[in-house]
């Protein structure tokens, strides 16, 4: 009798593992809401495989599909997100995918019994937050910048194009201050800057704009990036996004001869890759 209801258990756990493997959605779809529009946008710009590679690019997971990349999605109905509260942030409406959430945890406890206060100022914002800070100064530089690729390229001294942000994956965090002196000698939060240099990639945080690169955005001390996850992000965004794909917010079209994926999203330390 024991055995037997034993057996049922176990058949019982078998079918609802299964149903609930059922209601997860498709590879290549991000939130189970934005199925079918997902699936279409995959297939419509499926990966082929790279010339020279033996493989093709890795199937594409939940999560890492086109609109999530780009931040076309709500982070609060997002399953993979949590809320971050005080004392991590003295900010309201903050989210993180889970997995940043835990490591930065981990990462505040460690700076805090050597007392550093880290405090999250900004983190994952959407393509509509990213739109509203970019639109607003879009407005702000009309007078001193009247040509939109002049313009483009002021405001992406320190913010992303609508799509092109990392604070879209939930991996990003910007601490303490948005502003390089105030880490700097003789700064409010040059111990804060200091330990996170030292310490950061003990819990998978890297800085991705550092001084000195190249291309993209310029310095930013506030700006961490969780890499176990944003890595992957990364390359995905480098196979599935063009800069044909901006659109939707003021001087978009400046985007393909900035080359925004190449010089931005890509322009990052190579640390952090
Ligand atoms: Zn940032």
């Amino acid at each position: 009798m024991l055995k037997t209801s034993k057996i049922s258990l176990i058949l019982s756990s078998l079918i609802f593992l299964y149903s609930c493997s059922e209601e997860k959605p498709a590879p290549g779809t991000g939130t189970p809401r934005a199925k079918k529009q997902d699936t279409r946008e995959i297939s419509g710009k499926a990966p082929e495989p790279a010339a020279g590679r033996e493989k093709p690019v890795s199937p594409v997971k939940p999560a890492l599909d086109r609109d999530y990349l780009m931040g076309k999605f709500e982070p609060s109905k997002h399953p993979d997100f949590v809320s971050v509260k005080a004392p991590y942030t003295d900010r309201q409406g903050m989210m993180l995918r889970r997995e940043t959430f835990e490591a930065f945890r981990e990462m505040w406890k460690a700076a805090k019994k050597e007392g550093v206060e880290l405090n999250i100022k900004s983190s994952t914002r959407n393509f509509q937050q990213q739109k509203a800070i970019w639109d607003s100064k879009w407005k702000k530089y009309a007078k001193e910048k009247p040509g939109a690729r002049e313009r483009a390229l002021k405001i992406l001294e320190y913010s992303a194009m609508p799509g092109a942000s990392r604070h879209h994956w939930g991996t990003d965090v910007d601490l303490n201050d948005l502003n390089n002196t105030s880490m700097e000698s003789g700064g409010k939060y040059r111990k804060v800057y200091d330990w996170l240099a030292a310490h950061a990639h003990e819990y998978g945080f890297c800085q991705p704009y550092t001084a000195g690169r190249t291309a993209g955005y310029k310095e930013e001390k506030w700006h961490w990036s969780y890499t176990p996850l944003s890595q992957g992000y990364t390359d995905r965004f480098r196979e599935l996004i063009t800069d044909e794909d901006f659109s939707g917010f003021s001087g978009s079209s400046s985007a393909t001869e900035i080359k925004v994926v190449k010089n931005y999203v890509l322009g990052i330390n190579e640390k952090c890759r």
